[in-house]
């Protein structure tokens, strides 16, 4: 089964509004036919407006939020729902980025309370796994990625997994520059294929859509890309400028 290449642009805590539509307004003059699916996770308050703007153009771009509270509503001063962001037309939500793991101290038993929340509510949740460098350096990179993703995944079902995808970013590569080589990260991706593989068996395994992100450039993702386990790319400070992150989708052999 052929799967879906991914393209996402992780904004993080950048682009106002205004800043948001205007990149999607120069994105479309960019951008040519492509078979990978194009995304955008942006801040929250740029939702509605770029939703609209998407809208307007029938620009082919997926609207996606950084994160989301695991509850459907309730007294939790500054957090946003699943409903919340649906409404303001997120399509999918990324969960566990490193950045939410490590400096917001997210588990992954707070992962899972949030995928289960996501998919009850029709989200689609990117769920990010990674080493720290020190794991790595440890000889622990397997280890870790099997807990993170066996307890991130904890009480999924078949049907539901099939409702989200992965992205390993391995901590030590995100805006750090550093770049997993592409042979490393597709060893890695396989891994993670095989541990879905134990869990839910070789079909649905292989039907799951990983993504790489960790300082991918237009200069890397093509080498990335050609991989066999990696299907798409999940990109943070590359995605800011709509010249580069439209070289990064253009550099890839699946442009038509
Ligand atoms: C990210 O934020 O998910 C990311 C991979 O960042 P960068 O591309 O800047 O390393």
């Amino acid at each position: 089964m052929q799967r879906q290449t991914l393209i996402i642009g992780n904004w993080k805590m950048h682009k106002t509004i205004q800043e948001s539509c205007a990149f999607v307004k120069h994105l479309m003059t960019l951008l040519g036919p492509t078979r990978a699916q194009i995304g955008l996770a942006v801040p929250f308050t740029a939702l509605a407006a770029t939703a609209q703007v998407i809208q307007q153009l029938q620009a082919p771009v997926w609207l996606g939020a950084q994160n989301m509270h695991h509850m459907a509503h309730g007294a939790y001063t500054g957090e946003i729902s699943a409903g919340m962001l649906l409404e303001a037309g997120a399509k999918f939500v990324l969960l566990g980025h490193s950045e939410r793991r490590h400096l917001f101290h997210e588990t992954s038993a707070l992962v899972n309370s949030k995928v289960k929340r996501a998919l009850e509510e029709g989200l689609r949740p990117i769920v990010c796994i990674g080493e720290t460098e020190q794991e790595r350096n440890e000889n622990l990179t397997q280890q870790v990625l099997h807990k993170q993703l066996l307890e991130s995944l904890e009480g999924i079902s078949t049907q539901q997994l099939k409702k989200l995808s992965l992205a390993y970013e391995p901590v030590w590569a995100i805006g750090t520059g550093k770049v997993a080589s592409a042979e490393d990260a597709d060893q890695v991706h396989h891994f993670i294929r095989q541990c879905l593989a134990q869990k839910y068996g070789e079909q649905v395994s292989s039907e799951i859509v990983i993504q790489y992100g960790g300082s991918v450039r237009p200069d890397n993702a093509q080498q990335l890309l050609a991989k066999p386990d990696i299907d798409g790319l999940l990109i943070g400070g590359a995605s800011l400028d709509p010249l580069v992150f439209q070289q990064i989708i253009a550099s890839w052999q699946g442009v038509l």
